[in-house]
């Protein structure tokens, strides 16, 4: 019975000293009582909208309802978002974070918080089956359609040139979604599509296939924040690299049928 008493003792002193010690910009969410999380709404296994119930599903969405309970939050508001909205949304402080396919680059940690990445994406390209493109050379000549805001174009063109091919800003096409670019595809206004392996799974359709050859440029996705929303930030941070240790993660990504890029 003491020591029952001691253990419950040490477990209230603990939540009390848990709860108290938020950050503030964490504090300010956790008395809101909702946690507003940019994601996608067309990424399969990470962030998808189903329009039949309206709900949103994926590892990215799990994510962030395991960020919520942490906080005592049931209530989580998924704002989808896109790679050229995402940054703005955090800015204006219209959502908290980006759990959104969100690559950690230099330049970005410039304006935003990332946490410890919790995957590792490739880019690649999604094509016509029967358009002849299976390679790097193939490209030369050919329109590729990216998105606005990504990091697709850059990182195709050195890629391509790593393989001893030219591409020039004049080889692009860009968008503003994605589902713009995949329009463009079909109508053959672009010969090919260019952004991370798991955003091109959700546009891979009979008439189309993801060129195997052709993977580069590893996508860390970070869990973003404002920059000045340092609390925040570190305690994201702590608890991606927690999930990462104990297996969380990968779990997340097994129960969501998330099978990497740079393997299959
Ligand atoms: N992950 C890439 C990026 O952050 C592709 C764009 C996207 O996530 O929508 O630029």
């Amino acid at each position: 019975m003491k020591k029952l008493l001691v253990v419950l003792m040490v477990l209230t002193a603990s939540f009390m000293l848990f709860a108290s010690s938020y950050p503030e910009d964490v504090q300010v969410i956790a008395d809101r009582g909702v946690l507003r999380v940019g994601v996608k709404s067309d990424v399969p296994g990470f962030g998808m909208l189903d329009v039949q119930t309206g709900e949103f599903e994926g590892m990215e969405i799990d994510l962030a309802c395991k960020i919520a309970e942490t906080l005592g939050i049931s209530d989580v508001e998924f704002i989808p978002v896109t790679a050229a909205t995402r940054g703005q949304l955090l800015d204006s402080g219209d959502i908290d974070m980006v759990i959104a396919t969100f690559t950690i680059t230099d330049e970005r940690r410039l304006s935003w918080n990332f946490t410890t990445p919790y995957y590792t994406d490739a880019v690649s390209l999604l094509v016509k089956t029967n358009s002849g493109i299976e390679t790097y050379e193939d490209l030369e000549g050919k329109r590729i359609g990216v998105s606005t805001g990504s990091t697709s174009k850059a990182a195709l063109i050195a890629a391509a040139e790593e393989n001893g091919v030219r591409l020039s800003d004049s080889s692009f096409r860009e968008y503003a979604t994605y589902p713009e670019i995949k329009a463009a595809l079909d109508a053959r206004r672009v010969d090919a599509f260019c952004v991370d392996g798991s955003i091109l799974a959700g546009y891979l359709d009979p008439s189309t296939h993801i060129l195997s050859s052709v993977r580069f440029a590893p996508q860390e996705y970070g869990i973003a924040t404002k920059l000045s929303n340092t609390g925040l930030a570190a305690y994201l941070d702590d608890l991606i690299t927690l999930w990462l240790g104990d297996g969380t993660i990968e779990a997340l990504i097994e129960d969501n049928g998330v099978v990497a890029s740079f393997t299959n």
